[in-house]
């Protein structure tokens, strides 16, 4: 039945309010696939991903008045995690939203497999991204539902593999309907760690070659975090990931780590590598890391 995929009903039915903010451009973008926020460049063609190679060219960037990004080159490769770390303000969330589409650069290009997303149809390029931080959206409906946004029409089979991979399907046998269970507003009745791993479930499913991340500041109790990770760890395999990272292992999983200050890139390479150096790196490490082991 078609219709019950028409966005709009969708979202009539699960009586969403969609203000104008990320939240609300991110949910409508990957849950619906429409294109908000960025106007369509006439007559773009589809990008084509079959790496997931992010390079970002001496981008320039400001909020009006605000500088943001200053030239800021690099290149995340693909199935690899990179990391961007950098004080509060470094320009870290505006490189999601820049390659989300929700903005343009100034100067500069941003390459997916080469090719520049300015020119490339934008409901295409963010079919390339998945996104997935600590407040992920759930939908005041049930726990099936909330998985299958990843892609409607998704099978049953399809929604319990990814609920499986997410670390997520024996929790949800233990509620009292199953996958049929209400989340509850803003998924309310589940836990902070159960949240995440359902919008892990929804990303597995979405099955995105590229994957932005935005790491929890705030910690989980030990045991739901490790679910969380090993979650995560299943999401990210095979995938470009771009971190913006908060935990001292992933900085030292990650192939590579940019550390970003004002809107440049002023160190970059292993934890190993930048631990060594005495640079911001380091100094953030001591500070944002909390010393937990963070000497390699
Ligand atoms: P980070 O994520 O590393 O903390 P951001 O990318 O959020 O950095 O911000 C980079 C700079 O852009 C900061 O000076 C910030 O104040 C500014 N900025 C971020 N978002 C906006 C916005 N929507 N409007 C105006 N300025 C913004
Ligand atoms: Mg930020």
């Amino acid at each position: 039945l078609l219709l019950a995929y028409d966005p709009a009903r969708r979202l009539a039915r699960l009586n969403v309010n969609l203000s104008n903010n990320l939240v609300g451009v991110r949910l409508m973008y990957e849950v619906l696939d429409r294109a908000v926020g960025e106007t369509e460049t006439a007559g773009s063609a589809p990008l084509a991903v079959p790496e997931g190679r992010v390079t970002f060219e001496d981008v320039r960037f400001h909020y009006g008045e605000t500088p943001a990004l200053d030239g800021l080159s690099f290149e995340a490769r693909p199935g690899e995690i990179t990391a961007l770390v950098g004080p509060s303000g470094a320009g870290k969330s505006t490189v999601f939203g820049l390659l989300e589409r929700f903005y343009t650069p100034n100067a500069g290009a941003i390459r997916i497999d080469g090719q520049d997303i300015r020119a490339a149809d934008t409901a295409s390029v963010r079919a390339a991204l998945a996104f997935v931080s600590q407040d992920t959206f759930l939908f005041n409906t049930t726990v099936r539902e909330n998985i299958a946004m990843g892609r409607p029409g998704a099978d049953e089979a399809a929604i319990r593999q990814a609920a499986i991979e997410a670390n997520a399907h024996e929790f949800i046998m233990g509620l009292d309907q199953g996958y049929d269970s209400e989340v509850g507003e803003g998924g309310g009745r589940l836990s902070g760690g159960q949240r995440q791993r359902i919008a892990i479930a929804r990303a597995l499913l979405r099955d995105a070659p590229i994957l932005l991340l935005d790491e929890a500041t705030s910690a989980l109790d030990s045991e739901s975090e490790a679910k969380v990770q090993a979650a995560l760890a299943n999401l990210m395999r095979g995938r470009t990931t771009l971190v913006i990272a908060h935990r001292l292992a992933t900085v030292r999983e990650a192939a590579q780590i940019v550390v970003m200050d004002r809107g440049r890139v002023v160190e970059r390479g292993s934890h190993g590598e930048l631990h060594a150096r005495d640079g911001l790196y380091r100094r953030l490490c001591d500070l944002q890391f909390n010393g937990s082991g963070a000497a390699s």
